[in-house]
C-alpha cells in the first residue's frame, strides 16, 4: 500500500490517524492538505452497500494496526470465544499488541516501525528482550528501549511526535528512562479510534 493509499484512510475518517510516522507531522500530511475524503472530493461517492461497509471497516483496522488477514482472522476467533462484546474484545486484543504499545509510547514513529525494533530485539518487557511484535501485553508489564537503541535520533524524533499526539491513559510513558507500563487493558472508549468494530463482527459472522 502507497503512502497517498493510506493517508486516505485519514481523509476519509476526517481524522489525522498517524499511518505514515514522521511524515504525519510535515506539511506533506495530506489530511493537512486536503482533509475532505478522497475521490470527486469526496462529494459523490457511491452508496456504499453494507457489504461494502462492513469490508471497509475490515480494512480500515487491518491497516491502522498493520496485521494481516490470517492474524486478523485469529483475533477474531479469539474475540470471539471470549465472554464480553466482541468487537471491544477484538479492539483490545490489538491494542495489546507489543508493537502497537512501543509505538503508542512514542519510542517509534509508526506502528510499522516499532515492529521492525520489536524484531530487532531494540524492546524489552519486564527486563527481559521480546522479539515478537505480536506479543500480547498484559496489566502491569513494562516496556523499556534496550540500552543499544536508547542514542538512536529516531527515537528523539518519535518522542517528539508523541508530545503533539499524547499517552493514552492506559499507559504510563517515562520518557527520559525511556520506559512505559501498560497498566491496563484500555475499554473502546478510551481506544477512541474513528472504528465501527460492530461492522467488522457482522462481516465474520456472515
Ligand atoms: Fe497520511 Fe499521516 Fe497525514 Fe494520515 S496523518 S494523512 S497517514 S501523513
Amino acid at each position: 500500500m502507497g503512502i497517498q493509499s493510506v493517508c486516505r484512510i485519514c481523509r476519509r475518517e476526517g481524522m489525522k490517524l498517524y499511518l505514515k510516522g514522521t511524515r504525519c507531522e510535515t506539511e506533506k500530511c495530506a489530511f493537512e492538505r486536503r482533509g475532505y475524503a478522497p475521490g470527486q472530493h469526496g462529494q459523490r461517492r457511491k452508496k456504499d452497500t453494507e457489504y461494502g461497509l462492513q469490508l471497509r471497516e475490515k480494512q480500515k483496522v487491518k491497516r491502522i494496526y498493520g496485521v494481516l488477514e490470517k492474524q486478523f482472522r485469529r483475533y477474531f476467533s479469539i474475540a470471539a470465544s471470549k465472554k464480553g462484546v466482541t468487537g471491544e474484545t477484538l479492539l483490545q486484543l490489538l491494542e495489546q499488541r507489543l508493537d502497537n504499545t512501543v509505538f503508542r509510547l512514542g519510542f517509534a514513529e509508526s506502528r510499522r516501525q516499532a515492529r521492525q525494533v520489536v524484531r530487532h530485539g531494540m524492546i524489552l518487557v519486564n527486563g527481559k528482550k521480546v522479539d515478537i511484535p505480536s506479543y500480547s501485553l498484559k496489566a502491569g508489564e513494562k516496556i523499556a528501549v534496550s540500552d543499544s537503541f536508547k542514542e538512536n535520533p529516531g527515537v528523539k524524533r518519535s518522542l517528539e511526535m508523541l508530545q503533539k499526539r499524547g499517552v493514552p491513559e492506559w499507559l504510563e510513558v517515562d520518557t527520559t528512562a525511556l520506559s512505559g507500563t501498560f497498566k491496563k487493558v484500555p475499554t473502546k472508549n478510551e481506544i477512541a479510534l474513528p472504528v465501527q468494530e460492530q461492522l467488522i463482527v457482522e462481516l465474520y459472522s456472515k
